[in-house]
């Protein structure tokens, strides 16, 4: 299981003000810890690791099918806008829907490209 602890920024030395040179001038509040000194860390044990990897790998290979599916779609449907309804409807359904989005990935996996395309061109425009 992951495991989450507290460290001293090391920006400020845990004091909360930086006191180097920025483009506001000298010093005020740490942009590191945003004023607190401390900063969360979360380490992932190497299974979480793999776990993490591995789903970000399922994203990167739907989204790049989406997309250059969704491009072609659009040159030859005539509608401009699906390439951009599509690319934005993926990230909305991923940030508000996770659970959808999972399902959208097993029609990816199970062949129904175009479906989803659309269905996510119309999530993105409802
Ligand atoms: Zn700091």
């Amino acid at each position: 299981m992951s495991t989450t602890y507290t460290v001293k920024c090391v920006r400020c030395g845990g004091t909360g003000v930086y006191d180097g040179m920025t483009a506001a001038g000298r010093g005020g509040e740490c942009f590191g810890c945003n004023g607190t000194g401390r900063k969360t860390v979360t380490r992932y044990t190497a299974e979480e690791k793999a776990t993490l990897r591995a789903r970000k790998l399922r994203f990167d290979r739907a989204l790049e099918l989406v997309q250059r599916r969704s491009k072609a779609l659009a040159a030859t449907a005539g509608s401009v806008d699906l390439e951009d309804a599509a690319f934005y409807g993926f990230l909305a359904l991923r940030d508000g829907e996770p659970d959808r989005f999972l399902k959208m990935l097993d029609a990816l996996d199970a062949g129904r490209l175009d479906d989803v395309i659309h269905c996510l061109a119309k999530y993105r425009r409802s």
